[in-house]
């Protein structure tokens, strides 16, 4: 009986959204299966390690501030921020320091316009030559750099026929908490902050985590200056601190996913567009051979974008099959991290797989 348990495969798919989950039922007809769910159901999180929202931190302008005061901060709370970056006011400095935010910290830089012009001052001629410039200039500083996202300058929305040619995602200033599924992700909403705007104390902080947290949305902030820094807006650094602070406190609730502007647009993007499919046919590979077929399940995760934009990785979740103690998950041959965890007394496989039918995933019985 057990042995063709998972044999016989049917798959079905179909969608929903349960608090705020985005859950992709996939079902398998399994003989004398017992356990607390479908054993076969998939979920993937709303945001990254089932995190309840996503925080983060941008920068644009490129004040000296932001990379003497700002980043050390960021350092040392370990938590990666995002640069918009004004590529005629970066000097060779700055240009270093984001080299090393980019490859060994995991920050983002994205593009702010060559010298801060307004679009809907410019052409349209003159807009896309002002995208060209600027990556251009990131491409030529920062050259193992992919630069594909862009902030308004101003608030003020360019040609977005010509901005979707070269960005995938841009930020705006609407002032309220972005939803997990932005409306427009070529003017995905932030928060400003600073002496000149509503986010400048640490309660201000805590206050637009905890609308994040209860809305399970995606929190943007936009710093400018800092201290008694000369430029738009300055944030005081020690409450900049504080607000990391408090994010590092809450850790262990497992409440907010830090990270870049970029990351949270993919991770966004990709799970709204998910889908998991049971192969039918699946050439045996060498070593999997070996590998019975009620000690593995193979999963294709799709998600019809672009692997070269989007390839972060989704966390999901199943439910640990019947018989299973322990397991190893594999993606394209190679091993990835998975962990069991028990969630209301039931056993689930959590793991984190970057969405590419071609890249089947692996979940195989360790016994
Ligand atoms: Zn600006």
């Amino acid at each position: 009986m057990k042995t063709k348990m998972i044999k016989t495969l049917i798959m079905v798919l179909s969608m929903r959204i349960v608090n705020n989950i985005k859950t992709l039922y996939a079902m398998i007809v399994m003989l004398g299966a017992v356990g607390c769910a479908p054993q076969t159901e998939f979920e993937v999180a709303t945001w990254h390690g089932f995190k309840q929202c996503a925080i983060s931190y941008t920068m644009e302008d490129s004040y000296d501030n932001q990379f003497t005061t700002a980043l050390p901060i960021f350092y040392e709370h370990d938590y990666p921020c995002t640069f918009f970056v004004t590529t005629r006011w970066c000097d060779r400095t700055k240009w270093d320091a984001l080299r090393v935010a980019t490859t060994e910290r995991g920050c983002e830089v994205g593009s702010h316009t060559v010298d801060h012009a307004v679009y809907d001052t410019l052409s349209k001629e003159r807009q896309k030559q002002d995208i060209l410039d600027a990556n251009a200039r990131i491409n030529v500083k920062l050259p193992m750099y992919k630069c594909n996202t862009f902030a308004y300058t101003d608030c003020v929305v360019g040609d977005t026929s010509i901005i979707s040619k070269h960005y995938f995602a841009a930020r705006g200033c609407h002032g309220y908490v972005e939803r997990a599924t932005p409306n427009d992700y070529l003017n995905i909403s932030s928060i400003m902050c600073g002496s000149n705007e509503a986010v400048r104390t640490l309660d201000d902080f805590i206050y637009a985590f905890n609308t994040a947290r209860s809305s399970g949305g995606w929190c943007i902030f936009s710093l400018y200056d800092l201290d008694d820094g000369k430029g738009y807006s300055p944030l005081s650094s020690t409450v900049l601190s504080e607000s990391l602070d408090y994010l590092k406190q809450q850790e262990k609730s497992n409440s907010f996913w830090v990270t870049t502007f970029k990351n949270a647009a993919k991770y966004s993007k990709e799970r709204d567009r998910a889908k998991i499919e049971f192969p039918k046919e699946e050439i045996k590979k060498d070593g999997m051979s070996k590998v019975k077929d009620n000690d593995r399940l193979i999963i294709s995760l799709e998600d019809g974008l672009d692997d070269d934009i989007y390839d972060y990785p989704l966390t999901l979740r199943c439910p640990l099959p019947f018989g299973w103690k322990d397991v190893e998950v594999l993606q394209n041959e190679v091993v990835i991290k998975s962990e069991i965890k028990t969630i209301n007394g039931c056993k689930y496989i959590i793991f984190d797989a970057v969405p590419n039918g071609n890249k089947k995933i692996y979940l195989i019985n360790l016994g």
